[in-house]
């Protein structure tokens, strides 16, 4: 195989978005790409970089951590920790991350607020909700949406600004697009207007149903070491 070519993969990639924005009569301005880099090494994210990608994600505390030590010369790069987070973790993400996309709990939130009060440097979350039918270990459940949203606002050094979902694997892309409706419905009973939804299979689907933060890695980095299994 030839080595996979960063730069030229993320053009497509943002070539697509563009496209399904304008096919659903959206800005493109109102989606964000975000890469996700886990388990790929700092040259690749640098190559995203210098190619004009500045938000990345990461789902492992400790990578992002050391990543972003890796990568501190990069000041106006913005990472956003996408995984789930124990909470003896939070100091991990609190340190670096500008986004949280997975807040499931209101014990990690309070955690996640000391953390960002002691450092002066306030924290955009997202509410993890599991949309799907079938079981799964991570996210609310949409009737808890609206408890775990008042206990998060109460928390100082956090900012709810949205909802986000991590959909089933399924065949086709289209059979997300039930699930990216309900999580862009429970945002707005929400007043909330951040969704982070789609990745390399569904995101122009999700882009089409209102996602605002799309989360985007084997599309951009290509295939994951398969030691990898989520
Ligand atoms: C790995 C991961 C992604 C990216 O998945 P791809 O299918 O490689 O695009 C998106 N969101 C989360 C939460 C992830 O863990």
């Amino acid at each position: 195989m030839p080595p996979h070519d960063v730069a030229s993969a993320l053009r497509s990639v943002r070539a697509r978005v563009d496209a399904a924005c304008r096919a659903a009569g959206r800005a493109t301005a109102d989606v964000t790409l975000v890469a996700i880099s886990k388990t790929h090494p700092a040259d690749a994210i640098r190559a995203a970089y210098a190619a004009g990608q500045r938000d990345f994600g990461e789902n492992y505390a400790q990578e992002l951590r050391d990543k972003a030590r890796e990568l501190a010369d990069l000041t106006d790069l913005r990472w956003h920790f996408v995984g789930p987070l124990q909470t003896n973790k939070a100091k991990y993400v609190a340190g670096v991350a500008c986004c949280f996309h997975a807040l499931d709990r209101a014990e990690l939130a309070v955690e996640l607020g000391k953390r960002v009060s002691a450092l002066g440097r306030p924290l955009d979350v997202l509410l993890e909700v599991n949309v799907g039918t079938e079981a799964s270990k991570h996210g609310v459940s949409p009737d808890m949406v609206g408890a775990l949203h008042r206990s998060v606002a109460a928390v100082a050094g956090l900012n709810v600004r949205g909802l986000m979902c991590i959909p089933p694997p399924r065949e086709n892309a289209e059979d997300a697009r039930a699930d990216f409706q309900r999580l862009r419905a429970l945002a707005a009973e929400q007043g909330l207007a951040q969704l982070s939804m789609g990745m390399s299979d569904d995101f122009e689907v999700a882009v089409s149903e209102g996602a605002t933060l799309v989360r985007v890695g084997t599309a951009i980095f290509g295939p994951r070491p398969a030691k990898e299994a989520g």
